[in-house]
């Protein structure tokens, strides 16, 4: 039998997929990808879901579905709990798995910087169980206003607090304001959709600020045009089931609020003691994004902090978490060329990250664009954002049903996903 090298791989988010993808059909590799869910997620598209503009199936795909193909790929649901570098084994509740190389892709998880009692009130957005319980929340919220005669009731019930003002923050404000204006009023008989109230609340000096300044000044200026409250240098110090108090001490009436303000690296990487790590606890690794003085251990996406070949710190985003994928799955096939042991190839490629630029779309027809020296607001940049989502998504009948969905939501004002089940 064919000496094959195992290669473990933990998480099916971004970079472990795009690294089992790229190691498919060589079968010098035994690969095995494990996830504690079934699908491969498209994350930038969650906001969409708690909205109710898409429906949960439409922007996630079974892993099993997209690696059916690669007879040397072997997929498992699993939640790993602890990794072991010695014995190279890592463990689940049930089941252990052995390896020659590890790839360790397991994203992030919300953080509420060491307030995590909040998590009883604010709900992350991370997941698809996570957008769901936004999306009914807000729905269940509406249902009993659309009921009740209590004015300061239904003006709480009505009251959405997004604390964080990032690309995530942003585009969930844009959303619910688009909700407000265009389609609320036909649906609801007694409480108008102008009466939602939407506030966005920012510790920095100024929404997106990782963009250039003009853009934070256009999408604060279209939200508040679309009646969303815009709250920057503003910080939240306690939750409550029906409040949020501020620093200054204001204290606002909320019923739903949604944390887009942090993330913290999965407590996974705990099991590589001493390994060097950033604030957010990702593992600093080697410019071939091996850990220091693991070779065989590699990091990739969002859990890990990179500076590349050419000295330029990686963002957390998408394109950057497949780049590193497609990276690691090099750099395992480079080492088995050299025929040695797991990991003890010598120079080995190093990581560049290719930046395509950030986009961030902030309701119908509004979105800012910054790639390099092409910066776009307003239209272009919206088109702009609607091609490269539908580019990027996995699979042709997830595209198909997106579209479909963004033409009935965007041109058509009607969000299909308004289902939710009931408490009754
Ligand atoms: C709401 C939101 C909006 C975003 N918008 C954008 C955007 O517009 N553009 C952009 O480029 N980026 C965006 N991002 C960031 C982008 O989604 C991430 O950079 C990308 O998902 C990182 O990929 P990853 O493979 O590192 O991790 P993930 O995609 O998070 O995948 C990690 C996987 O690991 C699995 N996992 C974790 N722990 C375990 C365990 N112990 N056992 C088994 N499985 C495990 C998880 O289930 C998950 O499937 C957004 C992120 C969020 C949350």
């Amino acid at each position: 039998m064919k000496n094959s090298k195992k290669v473990l791989i933990i998480g099916g988010g971004f970079a472990g997929l795009s690294c089992a993808q790229k190691l498919a059909g060589n079968d010098d590799f035994q690969v095995t990808i494990i996830d504690r869910q079934n699908h491969h997620l498209f994350q930038p598209l969650l906001y969409q879901v708690a909205t109710a503009a898409l429906a949960t199936t439409d922007i996630a795909r079974s892993l099993r579905q997209i690696l059916a193909k690669a007879d040397n790929v072997k997929v498992i649901m699993d939640d790993i709990t602890n990794v072991d570098p010695k014995t190279q084994v890592a463990t689940s509740a049930e089941e252990s798995y052995e390896y020659d190389y590890l790839v360790m892709a397991t994203g992030m998880r919300t953080s509420f910087f060491g307030n995590d009692q909040w998590s009883e009130h604010v709900i992350g957005l991370k997941s698809l169980a996570d957008a769901y319980s936004v999306r009914k929340r807000v729905l269940e919220a509406l249902e009993t206003a659309e009921r009740i005669t209590d004015v300061e009731e239904r003006k709480r019930l009505m009251t959405i607090t997004i604390i964080g003002g990032g690309p995530t923050g942003v585009e969930l404000a844009g959303a619910y304001a688009d909700l407000m204006n265009r389609t609320l009023h036909s649906n609801y008989k007694n409480i108008e959709g102008s009466k939602l109230r939407v506030i966005i609340i920012e510790a920095a000096p100024r929404l997106l600020m990782p963009y250039p300044e003009d853009h934070s000044a256009y999408t604060k200026k279209h939200l508040e045009d679309s009646g969303v409250t815009v709250m920057t240098d503003t910080m939240v110090v306690d939750v409550s089931d029906r409040h949020l108090k501020l620093k200054s001490g204001e204290t606002i009436d909320t019923h739903t609020i949604i944390w887009a303000a942090g993330m913290e690296a999965t407590k996974l990487l705990n099991c590589f003691e001493g390994a060097p790590r950033d604030r957010a606890g990702r593992l600093t690794v080697s410019p071939d994004l091996s850990i220091p003085d693991v070779p065989n251990v590699f990091v990739g996406g969002d859990t890990a902090d990179v500076v590349d070949g050419a000295g330029v710190k990686v963002p957390g985003v998408a394109p950057a978490a497949s780049q590193m994928g497609r990276h690691i799955a090099d750099v395992i096939t480079y080492d088995h060329k050299a025929e040695g042991e797991a990991g003890s190839a010598t120079g080995r490629p190093e990581f560049f990250y290719w930046d395509k630029g950030m986009m961030a779309i902030i309701g119908k027809n509004a979105a800012v664009v910054s790639a390099g020296k092409m910066q776009l607001q307003g239209w272009t940049a919206w088109m702009a954002w609607l091609f490269i989502h539908i580019l990027f998504l996995v699979g042709f009948r997830n595209k198909l049903s997106v579209l479909l969905g963004w033409f009935f939501a965007f041109v058509g004002s009607k969000p299909g996903a308004r289902v939710f089940t009931s408490r009754f």
